[in-house]
């Protein structure tokens, strides 16, 4: 088994050049990610006099302060001893945490994988309504707003993939695809099957097709390495360049369906991406490498800067995006010419799910993710289209009530269906004793349909997207929250939306 390919515990140190206590809360900080625990740790280092801006979000007025996970856990200057105490009693805790986390979602993403395949196979329908496949639009979306958010979305993506491939079933996929991958242990043949296979995955039309991708060849093979090139892949064929890849959990899958399969460790990487400017999507896949941490791709956040820049070049592709998007839902040019742009639903739960799963604070990305896509993303010319159709006297921003009204005509509008993201959206009627207060039902959201019950309500997305929307409609944020859900058994998804307090 491999080493975690990527460390889930969070811890920020704040410092400047003048702190004098920071120089040895800092060495102890090295000695102990230095340590067996190191593995599962990122750690960041935040220059407050170059960076007041992350300073201020994070509420810092201490130095040293570190923060762990997003809570602040040691302010200021402290002996030696005590500060290793609060860093070994907070960090073993939360890896303890985080494994019995991590089992769970495994647990769900083979649940996943077991619907996927009903479904392909035509034995159960996951959504009744509106069919399994949605379009890549609301995919792409989501991972543009996922991957602006935080920097170590990506490594979390790779992580979630490669639970698929080790855990899922594609190897049971690959072997029925290449039959021959069942009568071979020789290293090297056995290496050219798993290739061969993947290939056929990647392009397949025909057996169980998700129209994941367009096709792919392999391009490169030996026995400790090879190098796969996928065309149309969906969550690269955007049209745009976003500045980096945007694969990894496609990266992730490869290496862990090939570990299963190989045995041995696996390592993979996107050495170039069709969102960054190249045509298609090429991965190197190093199997059983001397020193797999070199060669994952790790999160780019050493440079504090960049990652503002970062954030602003996400935004402005998900205006380009837009663009584009438009352009495929009314046919006008299809993003991939050969198979189309609609895409079976386990493109998309796995990636909602880990997030989800992984915990509260990237649980917490969903909702922003969401909110930003409210308020940012397309569809804002269908809204005051909707308000002079149906509300003549008034226009944008409107009063709460007539808002949410809007909104339900937003999104039951025909062409909001034709990314067929959910089913039947429904609202309650207007209570008079809850003047201020409806309910929003959503039937079938295609990240959600089939998946099991997580104990939890699984929307947070969705209840970020609602917020961002309405904000946009009456002109100031509503408080939304999930009150049923079909991630917890309920049948559909429901949304309690009441304006918010204070105003009128
Ligand atoms: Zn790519
Ligand atoms: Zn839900």
């Amino acid at each position: 088994m491999s080493k975690s390919p990527n460390p889930m515990i969070r811890l920020i140190m704040f410092t400047s050049e003048d702190c004098i206590y920071c120089p040895p809360v800092e060495s102890i900080v090295k000695e102990v990610v230095g340590g067996a625990i190191g593995e599962l740790i990122y750690v960041n280092t935040v220059d407050v006099d170059e960076n007041p801006d992350v300073a201020e979000r994070y509420n810092i007025h201490h130095l040293p302060t570190l923060m762990i996970n997003e809570k602040v856990v040691l302010e200021g200057g402290m002996d030696d001893d005590s500060v290793r105490e609060i860093l070994w009693n907070t960090l073993l805790s939360l890896a303890v945490a985080n494994k019995e986390r991590m089992e769970k979602s495994k647990q769900s993403l083979l649940h996943l994988a077991v619907n996927s395949w009903e479904s392909l196979t035509g034995e159960r329908m996951l959504r009744k309504t509106v069919g399994d496949f949605i379009h890549l639009g609301p995919y792409q979306l989501t991972l543009l707003s996922l991957y602006s958010l935080d920097p170590l979305v990506p490594g979390i993506l790779y992580q979630a993939g490669y639970q698929m491939g080790l855990y899922g079933l594609m190897h049971h996929i690959l072997s029925i695809l290449e039959p021959r991958l069942g009568m071979t242990t020789k290293r090297m043949k056995r290496l050219r099957f798993i290739t061969e296979a993947l290939a056929l995955y990647f392009s397949d039309k025909e057996f169980l097709p998700t129209y994941i991708a367009e096709s792919a060849r392999i391009i490169y093979l030996s026995d400790e390495k090879f190098t796969i090139e996928i065309s149309g892949l969906a969550s690269g064929s955007m049209g745009i360049n976003v500045g980096e890849p945007m694969c990894d959990f496609t990266a992730g899958t490869i290496a862990g369906v090939t570990e299963a399969l190989m045995g041995t460790a696996t390592v993979g990487v996107e050495i170039a991406c069709a969102a960054n400017g190249n045509n298609t999507c090429i991965f190197e896949i190093h199997i059983d490498p001397p020193s797999p941490q070199n060669i994952r791709r790790s999160p780019e956040v050493e440079d504090k800067l960049a990652i503002r820049e970062r954030r602003l070049n996400f935004y402005e592709s998900i205006h380009s995006l837009t663009f584009k998007l438009e352009n495929s839902y009314f046919m006008r040019k299809r993003l991939r010419p050969s198979v189309g742009d609609m895409v079976h639903i386990s493109a998309l739960q796995p990636i909602v799910l880990s997030i989800k799963m992984m915990d509260d604070y990237l649980a917490s990305i969903l909702f922003s993710a969401g909110r930003e896509l409210g308020i940012f993303g397309s569809g804002k010319a269908l809204l005051y289209d909707i308000v002079e159709r149906n509300y003549p006297e008034a226009s944008l921003p409107v009063d709460f009530n007539i808002g949410v009204e809007v909104f339900l005509k937003y999104m039951t509008h025909p062409t909001t269906y034709l990314a067929n993201e959910w089913g039947i959206v429904e609202l309650s009627e207007f209570d008079p004793q809850r003047p201020n207060e409806r309910i929003l039902s959503i039937g079938d959201y295609g990240a959600i349909a089939g998946v099991p019950n997580l104990g939890m309500p699984f929307c947070d997305y969705l209840v970020g997207f609602i917020t961002g929307r309405l904000a946009v409609i009456i002109g100031e944020e509503p408080q939304v929250r999930e009150i049923a859900c079909q991630g917890t058994g309920s049948a559909v998804c429901k949304f309690e939306i009441k304006k918010a307090e204070g105003s009128d």
